[in-house]
Formats: structure tokens, C-alpha cells, sequence
């Protein structure tokens, strides 16, 4: 369970997330959905622990997230700028946090060869990102998450730079390890087909609110303010 308690985050007096309240239950894939701006990255950010709140609480199983000892098994995020180590391969990208967390070569031989093939990449696998497209660092970016079968998964959106093909592909593989790791999910996006094909439950956030969060059926039918119904 991911909670958020009266979460505000403020840069330089600018009030960017106001008092956000949010409960994402263990298993659960929430989809955060807004427009450009709204503090989606940033909400995220708090969650994976790398951006402090300025007030509020995040609690992870009931445990607040500042006092954590995290060993790194819990979280894997994907970025927006897909922030890959330049001066490692593709197959060196999505081995790093495996090896860190003592996974058995033999198990991180056969999670990477699986991930890459799910993604198209294994022709790519000894490339640097400097000689990938965005397309392709985007899908190592993900790629990078998918192999750590963390339980609590946090993507920003990740497939906004793949072809449609591939895009479908890309979903399906998260839904499955979604459903086979029993793994937590936060997905951020601004596209809301994604939103309403992905989500067990969709949160609609404007101007660091979130305006409301219920089951897609729901968020479509039966807008509870002009903003959802505008947006959707
Ligand atoms: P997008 O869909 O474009 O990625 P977003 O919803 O992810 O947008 P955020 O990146 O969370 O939006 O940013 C929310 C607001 O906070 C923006 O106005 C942004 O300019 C501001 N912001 C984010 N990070 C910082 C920072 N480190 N310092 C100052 N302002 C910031
Ligand atoms: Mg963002």
C-alpha cells in the first residue's frame, strides 16, 4: 500500500502539489492522469522518495518512507528522461540494479534476455544510449524497470516516445508482470486512452489537486466537475 497524507511540495514558494491526499492499494494499478504541469513527475518523485515533501507524510506498507531503510528491492522507477548511464550498454543498463541486489547470474541472464526480447532490443544490447534513438532509450528505460520485479512499480510516462506497434506490446508486458509479480503500479501519462486501458483506478490531477479518482467506467460517465468532464 502507497499512501500520500496532506502531501504539499513547494519549489522556491511556488505551491506545486496542495495537500494531495491518495491511497494506492498493494497489487493495484493506478494510473495518474493530467495535463503538462500538473506535478505528475513530481508526485512520483515523492513517492520513489528522491524529492522530499515540504509537508505531509509518504507511508509505504505503514511505514513512513523518510525512515525507511530501503534496500533498493522495494521501488524501481521508470523517468521521463529515461536517465540511462551514458558510459554502460544497454544489457550493463538493465544489469546494474540486478547486480547490486545480488540476483544469481544465471537469474539475471534469463530476466534481461526476456525483457530485451519483449521490447526489441536485443540487437541494441551492447550499444551505448548515445547511439540509441529516444524511441529505443525509452524502451531500455523500461526495460531497466521491468527486470528488478520490484513490488511497487513507478513509471512516468514510458511509452510516449514508442511507435503504436510496439506501444500495445509494451503494455501488455507491464500488465503481465503487473499481474504475475503481484506488483504495485503508479503510471503516469497525459494521454487518456492509455489512462482508460490501463488503469484499475484513474486519478485526475490539475494544478497539483487531484480532482478525482475512481474506476475508469466511472471517470468516463460520470464526471463529478467540469474539469474531468473537459479533460476526458
Ligand atoms: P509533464 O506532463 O510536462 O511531464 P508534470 O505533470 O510531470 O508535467 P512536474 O514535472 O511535476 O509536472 O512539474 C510541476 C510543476 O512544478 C511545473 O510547473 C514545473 O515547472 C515545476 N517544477 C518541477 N520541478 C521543479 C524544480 N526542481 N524547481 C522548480 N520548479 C519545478
Ligand atoms: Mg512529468
Amino acid at each position: 500500500t502507497i499512501e500520500l497524507k496532506k502531501i504539499s511540495k513547494e519549489f522556491k514558494k511556488n505551491t506545486i502539489i496542495d495537500g494531495l491526499d491518495l491511497s494506492v492499494k498493494a497489487g493495484e494499478f493506478l494510473v495518474l492522469l493530467g495535463p503538462s504541469g500538473c506535478g505528475k513527475s513530481t508526485t512520483l518523485r515523492m513517492i520513489a522518495g528522491l524529492e522530499e515533501p515540504t509537508s505531509g507524510a509518504v507511508m509505504i506498507d505503514d511505514e513512513n518512507l523518510q525512515e525507511m531503510k530501503d534496500d533498493g528491492h522495494t521501488i524501481a522507477m521508470v523517468f521521463q528522461d529515461y536517465a540511462l548511464y551514458p558510459n554502460m550498454t544497454v544489457y550493463q543498463n538493465l544489469e546494474y540494479a540486478l547486480k547490486v541486489h545480488k540476483v544469481p547470474a544465471e537469474e539475471r541472464k534469463n530476466r534481461i534476455e526476456n525483457v530485451l526480447q519483449t521490447l526489441n532490443l536485443v540487437k541494441y544490447k551492447d550499444r551505448l544510449p548515445s547511439q540509441l534513438s529516444g524511441g529505443q532509450k525509452q524502451r531500455v528505460a523500461v526495460g531497466r524497470g521491468m527486470v528488478k520485479k520490484s513490488k511497487i512499480f513507478l513509471l512516468d510516462e514510458p511509452l510516449s516516445n514508442i511507435d503504436v506497434q510496439l506501444r500495445e506490446k509494451a503494455r501488455d508486458e507491464i500488465q503481465k508482470l503487473h499481474v504475475m509479480n503481484q506488483q504495485t503500479i503508479v503510471y503516469v501519462t497525459h494521454d487518456q486512452l492509455e489512462a482508460m486501458a490501463l488503469g484499475d483506478r484513474i486519478a485526475v490531477m490539475n494544478q497539483g489537486i487531484i480532482q478525482m479518482i475512481d474506476i475508469p467506467e466511472n471517470i468516463y460517465n460520470k464526471p463529478t466537475n467540469l474539469f474531468v468532464a473537459k479533460f476526458i
